[in-house]
């Protein structure tokens, strides 16, 4: 996607050898003309979805952006804390983050997710793949079927990809990061 590696060449910011900063168009600050063609770009690679999930916080947006394009099918968000409205009845699993160095529990309410539901999951970054097998640990608890990953941006040097293909699992990425080094990125 031309758009998301012009963005990436100008904004993006490299942390050490691993981490790509892009807080000012995707983690923090959105922008929205680049949120609506990586919905169209995901969605025009996967079909038959009849639900998006993804994880608390920076996946929520791309995922909505991708619904619509399904006949606006329902976004259902793993929940990284529990609240007093959090239900019990819950499918739970751990996930450990890559850039807070610390495993998560996270879950999402059983009524959300149904056997029958084609699920597309979606996610900002994919790096060693933790959070797109918690999820789909997730959405196979439930008994629902995994259509495929969609992620805004991979890290192609991280071992995620291949893992969720060696899986079975069809992955789609809207830039590849194949290189972080000396600050600057090179991409696929
Ligand atoms: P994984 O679980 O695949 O190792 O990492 C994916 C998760 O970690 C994503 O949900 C994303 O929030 C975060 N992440 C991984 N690498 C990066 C990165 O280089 N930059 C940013 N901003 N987030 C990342």
């Amino acid at each position: 996607m031309d758009l998301l590696k012009e963005k990436i060449k100008e904004s993006g910011k490299v942390i050490g050898s691993n981490i790509l900063k892009v807080d000012s168009f995707i983690n923090h600050q959105i922008d929205t003309k680049l949120l609506d063609e990586i919905g169209r770009f995901i969605a025009s690679k996967f079909q038959n979805v009849t639900k998006i999930v993804t994880i608390e916080t920076s996946g929520i947006a791309f995922a909505c952006a991708v619904a619509r394009y399904y006949d606006f099918a329902p976004v259902v968000f793993a929940k990284k804390t529990k609240s007093a409205t959090t239900s019990n009845d819950v499918y739970e699993t751990s996930v450990y983050s890559f850039t807070k160095k610390q495993t998560f529990n996270v879950s999402i309410d059983k009524r959300f997710l149904n056997d029958y539901d084609r699920i597309l999951i979606i996610d900002d970054f994919l790096a060693d793949g933790n959070a797109a097998l918690g999820l789909i640990d997730l959405v196979n608890q439930a008994k629902a079927s995994v259509v495929g990953i969609g992620v805004v941006i991979e890290k192609g040097f991280q071992p995620g990809h291949q893992k969720l293909v060696d899986l079975g699992y069809h992955v789609e990425a809207c830039a590849t990061v194949l290189k972080l080094e000396n600050g600057s990125v090179t991409l696929k």
